[in-house]
């Protein structure tokens, strides 16, 4: 930290993202990417005139994409917020709805981020534990007159709740923002997109990085009430009008037109989740049930930290968190058939 730092940042402790090591060639298993690659009309949409128009700012209001999105969501596009990646979303969200003194909620075990955001902005969160079976209990939310932010499915378990039991949390939270981050919800979780409708303090934020293979774009979207996505709006116009760039904006229209390789990519990767379930409970792991497109596992031959250790001397890389209660666990991303077959066959040689 240089001596010009702010005071009240040095003691930021900045999110740690996936190792992207480049001394070899790994089997990538560790930030729950797509193995698949982005639908084909991706590729025709970023062409030699898209690139020459790179000299051009970007639509600051993200009128094709916003529309292209409510339209896939049966929503209007003064719903729909698009941000460069889900974190700017969620960040946008911390400093919207929690840096007042109202606070916000979420579960110990969830995604790293939100510690991060809660530090950035010097909020003390309200950490809520999750149970002995790594669920998240809705009853613990109710009534907390604070903003609540919880992943459906969460990460890193992959567990998920119910649209039902969602919406008892936003039900009884009437003055509260409840954001509930859908990152992992096209691999067979519930959304509550189906419930902006009836409620002002709901905010969904979804993302382009996993079930449709653009993590490398950076697009993320919020969808909730308007007057919700207004103060998102505000936000970004006081930070970066152009957060999202022309390439991604068209980018992500073009992913929006093509429902089956989408339908279909989602369903490759809930098929061969179910398979490396059975697979990996046959060799006596503990495998949380999934709705991710990630499997949470644990070995009693092994500890966690030598699991990956192992796996990674063997060129797979998994995502390992040292932290109890999960330091026991691996999160290991859903590849293709043929990736999790070398990764199977690794964790077999590691434990014979
Ligand atoms: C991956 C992930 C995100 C971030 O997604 P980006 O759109 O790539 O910024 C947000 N929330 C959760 C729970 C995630 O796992």
């Amino acid at each position: 930290m240089s001596r010009f730092l702010s005071r009240s940042l040095a003691a930021l402790a900045p999110y740690t993202p996936g190792e992207q090591p480049q001394d070899r060639r790994y089997i990538k298993l560790n930030t729950n990417e797509s193995p698949y690659p982005p639908a084909p009309g991706v590729l025709d949409a970023l062409n030699r005139q898209e690139a020459a128009d790179l000299r051009l700012y970007s639509d600051p209001e993200a009128k094709a994409l916003k529309a292209a999105l409510a339209a896939q969501y049966g929503l209007e596009p003064q719903n729909v917020y698009v941000g460069n990646g889900s974190d700017e979303a969620l960040n946008f969200a911390f400093m919207a709805y929690a840096t007042d003194g109202r606070g916000v909620a979420f579960a110990d075990i969830t995604y790293g981020f939100y510690p991060v955001f809660a530090d950035l902005y010097r909020i003390s969160p309200r950490i809520i534990p999750l149970d002995g079976a790594f669920r998240l209990r809705g009853e613990d939310y109710y009534g907390l007159n604070q903003t609540i932010v919880i992943a459906n499915p969460n990460a890193p378990t992959g567990l998920a709740l119910s649209r039902a039991e969602m919406e008892e949390i936003i039900k009884r939270n009437p003055d509260s923002v409840v954001v509930v981050d859908e990152a992992y919800v096209d691999f067979g979780g519930e959304s509550c997109v189906p419930l902006i409708p009836k409620y002002d303090n709901l905010l969904v934020v979804q993302t382009y990085s996993k079930s449709r293979s653009m993590a490398g774009a950076r697009l993320g979207y919020a969808l909730g009430s308007e007057t919700l996505i207004q103060d998102l709006e505000t936000i970004k116009f006081s930070t970066n009008p152009y957060n999202v760039n022309r390439l991604t904006l068209r980018a992500g229209a073009a992913a929006l037109a093509e429902q089956a390789y989408f339908d279909d990519n989602c369903r490759k990767i809930m098929d061969t989740r179910a398979y490396t379930k059975a697979a990996l409970e046959d060799m006596g792991f503990t495998v949380l049930d999934s709705k991710a497109n990630f499997l949470f596992a644990k070995t009693p031959a092994l500890s966690g930290l030598e699991v990956y250790r192992r796996l990674k001397e063997k060129g797979i890389l998994v995502r390992h968190f040292e932290k109890d209660p999960i330091r026991d666990f691996n999160r290991i991303t859903i590849g293709t058939r043929e990736q999790m077959d070398a990764m199977l066959q690794a964790l077999n040689e590691i434990l014979n």
